[in-house]
């Protein structure tokens, strides 16, 4: 690992298992514990560094001076790699989906303060970028140019994911997590004991092509793995009053922050599906927190 990795990492805290409990779980005898990667670091959300730290890892020891990745404009990957990008001295750029808007998101102010070149491309270029999935294979890249594809999408990113399954000290049988790219679910694919399943609950609407998607990104095939389409409601980053009196009544038993658009969600949908019995009594959960609390800026008025 390079010097510079090592170093920062060396700030995280730690990313703790905490119980929840509940009257809700209790009823159903189910346990429930989140793994909080969003006390990882106050600024580099959770899952972004665990996708990013081997890429970069990557991106250095091939002599890189200039990292290019993609976003939206409330993109937790860029906005992670803009912090990042200031702290080890990287160059970076942000490809930016649709027209620049009136005024920056907060999100984009803080990419711009931390140093990001912002390009803004439309919705129809940015689909386009999608095809270039290899460091190297976006066209006229120049010397000491990387290129990360969208949400950090690379081979190299599970092993960092992997990471996090190692630091698990308890046993379980379940590992929820919210997906966007399904990459982070890769990760946890490839390192999870035989006995645990992965249930990821989609953030998107339609994304019935994570499924292709999470294989290609998979060395070989797994069956231990599941992706829940039915709680996007609505949209990605859509709300609605259900999801939001839910997050708000969470927040407050159990003092644990959560946005709308990831790990809300995952959590609505999940204490859903307990409450449907989908889960066998003594069941052990574990729900990964990834972290994306920057992203809430923005996204807290109801919207469907
Ligand atoms: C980006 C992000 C995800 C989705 O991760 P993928 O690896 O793209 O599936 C989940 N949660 C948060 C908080 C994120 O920022």
């Amino acid at each position: 690992m390079h010097s510079a990795l090592i170093s920062l990492e060396k700030t995280f805290q730690p990313s703790t298992l905490t119980k929840v409990n509940d009257v809700l779980l209790e009823k159903h005898q189910v346990e429930l514990w989140i793994k909080r990667d969003d006390l990882l670091h106050p600024i580099i959300s959770g899952n972004k560094w665990r996708k990013l730290k081997y890429c970069l890892n990557h991106a250095l020891t091939m002599g890189a001076n200039t990292v290019i990745s993609m976003g939206g404009t409330y993109s937790n990957h860029l906005h992670a790699l803009a912090y990042i990008g200031k702290l080890l001295g990287l160059k970076t750029v942000g490809l930016i989906r649709g027209e620049a808007p009136a005024t920056l998101t907060p999100s984009l102010l803080d990419m711009q303060q931390w140093g990001m070149e912002l390009r803004f491309v439309s919705r129809s270029d940015y689909r386009l970028l999608r095809q270039y999935k290899q460091w190297n294979s976006l066209p006229n890249l120049t010397a000491g140019q990387y290129w990360l594809p969208e949400g950090g999408a690379e081979a190299l990113a599970l092993l960092g994911v992997a990471e996090l399954v190692g630091e698990i000290d308890k046993s379980y049988d379940v590992l929820c997590l919210p997906c966007g790219t399904g990459t982070t679910l890769a990760g946890l694919v490839t390192a999870v004991t035989d006995n645990v399943s992965v249930l990821g609950f989609a953030a998107l609407k339609n994304a019935g092509f994570l499924t292709v998607d999470v294989n290609a990104l998979l060395p070989k095939l797994y069956d231990n793995w599941q992706i829940n389409l039915d709680y996007h409601l609505g949209g990605f980053a859509n709300t609605n009053a259900a999801l939001l009196d839910f997050m708000t009544a969470f927040e407050l038993k159990h003092q644990i922050p959560l946005e709308p658009v990831y790990t809300g969600k995952m959590l609505y949908g999940l204490y859903d599906l307990i409450e449907k019995q989908r889960f066998q009594p003594n069941q052990r959960i574990i729900a990964l927190h990834t972290g994306g609390l920057q992203g809430k800026r923005g996204t807290l008025t109801p919207n469907a």
